[in-house]
C-alpha cells in the first residue's frame, strides 16, 4: 500500500476545530494516546450569537462527563496521522506529486508521478478541494450555492475575551468563526455571502489588537458534490468527493471517516469482487446521503441567520 503526498510536511491547512465524534476514529486510527499527550485544548460546545443574545450550545453529557471537542493544529494531526501510516507498513512518498491517471480501458488501475508510475488494483483519492481523480475523469459537479470563498487568518497574542475561545456571529454580510487554537493562537475564518463584498477578509473586531501570524487566505467553499464517489477501481474521499462551506464545522471528521469507509470499501471489493459493482453503489450512496443531510442542515442554519442570504430563498 502506498501513500502518495505532494506536500512537505507541515503544511498550511484550515481545520483545527474538531467535534468530540472525532475521538472514537482518533483511537480507531491509532493516534489517540498521542492526542491525549499533547495537551491540545478542547472545549464543550460553541458559542452562537446568530441573531438573538450569544448562547452557549454544549455538545452534551457523555458517559463520563460532558462531550469536548479539540482544537488540534492541522499540521500536528496530519503528521500524527502519516507516521501512524508509515508505522502500519504504507509505503510513504513524499513529496511526489500525482500527475496523471492510468486506466486500462475504463478501470482506473494506477497513477503517473514524477518517481515513476504506480499501480494498484484501487485508487483512493483524498486531494482535497482540488478534486484531482474528478478532473482527470472530467467527473461532473452539482453547484448548490453560487461561489462562496472563506478568508481565514491566524493571530497570535492575548484575548481576554471569552466568546472567542470558540464561537460563530452572525452580521449582516454573512459571519465569523473565531476560535483559541493553543496558548497565545487564534483562528478566525471569514465567509460573506455576497462574494463582490471587498472587504471580506478583514480579521474580526475582537483580534485587532493581535498580531497576524502569517498571510490572511481563501478558499473556494462552495457547496458541491462530485458526481460519482466510486467507480471502476477508485474511490474519493473527504474534500475531493463534497464540500459544503465551514459552518458545517466537521471538515475533518468528514475527510477521516470517508478515508475509512473508502480503506473498508477497498477490503472488501478485495476480497469479493464479484460483489465490487454494489461495493461502489454502497459507497456512493453513503457519500450522497451524508452530502444531502448536512446541506439540508446548512439550509436550515443560514435561513435562521438575521440576514439570510437570498440565494437560499428558492431551495
Ligand atoms: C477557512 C476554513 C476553515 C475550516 N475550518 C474547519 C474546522 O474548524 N473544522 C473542520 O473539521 N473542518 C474545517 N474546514 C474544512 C477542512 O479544512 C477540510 O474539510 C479538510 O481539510 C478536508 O481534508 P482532506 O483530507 O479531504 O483534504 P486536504 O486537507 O485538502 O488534503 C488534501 C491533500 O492532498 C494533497 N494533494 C492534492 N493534490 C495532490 C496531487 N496531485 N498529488 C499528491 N498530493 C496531492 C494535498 O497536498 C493535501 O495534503 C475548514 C475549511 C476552511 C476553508
Amino acid at each position: 500500500m502506498a501513500l502518495l503526498e505532494q506536500a512537505v510536511f507541515p503544511r498550511e491547512r484550515p481545520g483545527e476545530t474538531l467535534q468530540p465524534a472525532v475521538e472514537l476514529l482518533l483511537q480507531q486510527l491509532g493516534v489517540a494516546d498521542a492526542v491525549q499527550t499533547a495537551g491540545f485544548l478542547r472545549h464543550t460546545g460553541h458559542w452562537v450569537q446568530w441573531g438573538s443574545a450569544r448562547q452557549f450550545s454544549a455538545f452534551g453529557q457523555g458517559a463520563t462527563g460532558p462531550c469536548r471537542g479539540f482544537q488540534i493544529p492541522r499540521d500536528v494531526l496530519d503528521n500524527l496521522l502519516l507516521c501512524r501510516a508509515a508505522e502500519s507498513g504504507v509505503q510513504v512518498l513524499q513529496p511526489c506529486r500525482v500527475l496523471r491517471v492510468i486506466r486500462d480501458r475504463q478501470r482506473v488501475c494506477g497513477v503517473q508521478t514524477r518517481q515513476g508510475d504506480f499501480t494498484a488494483p484501487h485508487l483512493i483519492d483524498a486531494s482535497g478541494a482540488c478534486s484531482w481523480l474528478s478532473r482527470q475523469l472530467q467527473l461532473r459537479w452539482r453547484k448548490f450555492s453560487p461561489r462562496l470563498i472563506a478568508h481565514y487568518g491566524y493571530a497570535a497574542g492575548v484575548c481576554l475575551e471569552d466568546n472567542v475561545f470558540c464561537g460563530i456571529e452572525a452580521d449582516p454580510l454573512g459571519w465569523y468563526w473565531t476560535a483559541k487554537i493553543g496558548e497565545r493562537r487564534y483562528h478566525w475564518t471569514r465567509l460573506s455571502f455576497f462574494p463582490e463584498n471587498q472587504a471580506q477578509d478583514i480579521p474580526p473586531a475582537t483580534f485587532k489588537h493581535l498580531a497576524a501570524s502569517g498571510p490572511v487566505r481563501g478558499a473556494d467553499v462552495t457547496w458541491r458534490v462530485g458526481q460519482q464517489a466510486a467507480g471502476d477501481g477508485f474511490f474519493i474521499a473527504g474534500d475531493a468527493a463534497f464540500v459544503l462551506d465551514p459552518a458545517a464545522s466537521q471538515g475533518v471528521l468528514k475527510a477521516l471517516m470517508s478515508g475509512m469507509m473508502a480503506a473498508h470499501a477497498v477490503i472488501q471489493a478485495r476480497s469479493t469482487p464479484w460483489h465490487e459493482l454494489s461495493i461502489q453503489q454502497q459507497y456512493q450512496q453513503w457519500v450522497n446521503e451524508w452530502f444531502n443531510r448536512d446541506r439540508h442542515k446548512m439550509c436550515e442554519l443560514y435561513r435562521a441567520h438575521p440576514f439570510p442570504p437570498t440565494w437560499l430563498l428558492n431551495r
